[in-house]
């Protein structure tokens, strides 16, 4: 399979990447800065041919029209594409001290950006059995999430179900998967040291249901990173 996913250069986004070439997947691995990323280049060298890094910044459109451009030159297609790439703004703080700004960068990159870049990836999915669009999501975007505050955070993941449920319908036709996934709280930048959760284990969770190990039931498109459904 050909993949694409953003973020690969740390957290989940690294370690799907390594999941994916260990199956003998190719990723494209969306990265800010690909020459300067040690990980991405220490895997192209570990997995020769099956990592391409590729310099994507979610929120730059151009970027992404650059990839799509670069792959259909290059003859290539994409099998699936993972939505990876997230931030954490404003945890902790109160809504009277909330910067709008932050709830506008949390929509830029864990919303706009996803929705961007299925907008020039969808043309170049248009062959394959086993094709997807995996957006990782959040239990905190979950209505019934038993957590207060997180505002920016809990309602761009809120919003980036509701894409991903608009989207599936959208692709049903085309026989393209869709979920948003809940990776569980794991151990990364962002999930921090006290996570329980272990990136490595999720990561293989999420490309088993990517290649369709999980017996997901057909109406479900919010789901952890087993293919458990999660509340909406
Ligand atoms: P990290 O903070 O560890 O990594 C975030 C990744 O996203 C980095 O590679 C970062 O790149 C990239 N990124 C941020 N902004 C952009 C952008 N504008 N364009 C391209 N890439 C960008 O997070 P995790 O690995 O923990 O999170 C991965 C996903 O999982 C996120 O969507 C997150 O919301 C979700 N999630 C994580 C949980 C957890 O417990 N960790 C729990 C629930 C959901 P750079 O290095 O350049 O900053």
């Amino acid at each position: 399979m050909n993949i694409v996913i953003t973020g690969a250069n740390r957290g989940l986004g690294y370690e799907l990447t390594l999941a994916a070439v260990q199956r003998g997947h190719k990723v494209i691995a969306g990265n800010r800065s690909p020459q300067e990323d040690v990980n991405l280049l220490e895997l192209v060298s570990r997995f020769p041919g099956q990592v391409k890094p590729v310099q994507l910044d979610v929120c730059d459109e151009a970027s992404i029209v650059r990839l799509a451009e670069t792959l259909r030159a290059d003859k290539q297609t994409v099998d699936a594409v993972i939505n990876n790439a997230g931030i954490l703004l404003g945890r902790g703080v109160a809504l009277e001290e909330l910067p709008i700004e932050d709830v506008v960068r949390s929509f830029e990159v864990n919303l706009f950006g996803p929705m961007m870049l299925i907008k020039h990836m969808l043309p170049l999915m248009e062959e394959g059995s086993s094709r997807a669009i995996l957006n990782i999501s959040s239990e905190a975007g979950s209505m019934s999430n038993a957590y207060g505050g997180d505002f920016p955070y809990a309602i761009s993941k809120t919003a980036i179900n509701m894409f991903s449920k608009q989207l599936k319908r959208y692709v049903k036709n085309r026989g393209i998967r869709v979920y948003a996934i809940h990776p569980g709280w794991i151990k990364t930048d962002m999930g921090g040291e006290k996570a329980p959760g272990d990136p490595v284990e999720s990561a293989n969770g999420i490309i088993d249901i990517l290649e369709m190990k999980k017996e997901i039931d057909s109406e479900s498109f919010f789901v952890n990173y087993k293919g458990e459904p999660m509340p909406m």
